[in-house]
């Protein structure tokens, strides 16, 4: 056998394969070639740490400095459950590109003594691309020295990956069952994933209840609602809050009635639902107005509802049979303020 080419993916996962390749009597060099470390100081301080670790040595490292970010998650990108496959043959394809190109008769990878990848795809790829580059794999399952390298590169105190390498996989080791996970530190948890869209909601009536939590009358309520569209902020599979929206002109909307169900206010998905609508309504209307009592005039206007248009005296009074508490304010007015939906 010739002189064969190490890919290596970080400093620890290669002092159990340097040492392993050594024993063997295998004639080697390194290379450093991965374009799946992010972020870029991640990348940094892998590729140092590697340089570092055998600077002093025979064995020399060969560098192919590709922080590859932009290929990367161009190929990855809504294939992310695959992604470990494009990451293993670019970066298993790049070394037998260099092993040929340099005179190394065969090629093998630092991945092998991972049990956290796939280490049956490792090796099929390996073969292929020797094949294809007519060179040869050596496989070998470092595997079981996996512990005893990692102790080593602690007790040599060298810097020590968190995380596999791509941003999905920094997310992963906080965000699954994984018992390793790590802890995060006091008082900080790591934010749970939600699916959340706008929807728009058909079965207006369902809604009645919610809506009544912002305004509390059915009559006042049909008044609006059945020319009205409806939508939902929906997270996860519950829709938590609810707009209504009523076309006044060609270039006017009204907002009707704006409500979060009670278990889920004070996290801004009201704010978020409106937000969303008025960049969806933008393309086509110009303004939108809202008709609040006086206690809800600052929530309105932090969201751009900022132009003051009128007030309607004793509206609340006059058209509601019961009084209208608001916490201490008795609601007797309705003012009306409005948003320019074109403006930036
Ligand atoms: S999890 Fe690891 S092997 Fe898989 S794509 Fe990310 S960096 Fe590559």
């Amino acid at each position: 056998m010739g002189k064969i080419l190490l890919h290596t993916c970080c400093g620890p996962c290669s002092i159990y394969c340097t040492k392993t390749l050594k024993q063997m009597n295998i004639d080697f060099e390194i290379l450093w070639y991965n374009i799946n470390i992010h972020p870029y100081m991640e990348y940094v301080s892998r590729r140092d740490t590697l340089i570092n670790l055998y600077k002093d040595t025979d064995i020399k490292v060969n560098v192919i400095d590709d922080y590859g970010l932009i290929e990367f998650t161009r190929n990855v990108v809504q294939r992310e459950n695959a992604r470990c496959s494009f990451c293993y043959e670019t970066r298993l394809r790049k070394t037998a590109e260099y092993a040929k190109a340099n005179g190394f008769t065969g090629f093998t990878t630092t991945l092998l003594i991972s049990p956290y990848q796939n280490h049956e795809l490792l090796k099929q790829i390996g073969e292929k691309l020797a094949k294809e580059y007519d060179l040869e794999f050596i496989y070998i399952d470092f595997r079981p020295g996996f512990r005893q390298g990692q102790q080593e590169a602690r007790d040599l105190g060298i810097y020590m990956q968190k995380y596999c390498g791509c941003v999905y996989s920094e997310e992963s080791r906080y965000n699954t069952p994984n018992p390793q996970k790590p802890v995060l530190p006091k008082g900080c948890e790591y934010p749970i994933r939600r699916n959340v869209c706008v929807k728009k909601i058909e079965n207006k009536d369902d809604y009645i209840d919610l809506l009544l939590d912002a305004d509390p009358s059915k009559t006042s309520i049909y008044k609006y609602l059945n020319d009205s569209d409806v939508y939902g902020l929906q997270v996860d599979e519950e829709i938590v809050s609810v707009a209504v929206i009523c076309t006044i002109s060609k270039s006017t909307l009204e907002l009707k009635n704006l409500v979060t169900k009670e278990e889920h206010r004070g996290k801004g998905y009201a704010k978020k639902l409106l937000k969303s609508l008025c960049g969806n309504y933008k393309q086509k209307y110009n303004k939108m107005l809202v008709g609040t009592s006086e206690n809800n005039i600052p929530f309105y206007v932090k969201q751009g509802f900022d132009k003051y248009e009128n007030t309607i005296k004793n509206y609340f009074v006059d058209n509601y049979d019961e009084e209208i508490w608001e916490g201490d304010l008795h609601c007797t007015d309705m003012y009306y303020y409005s948003k320019d939906l074109k403006k930036k």
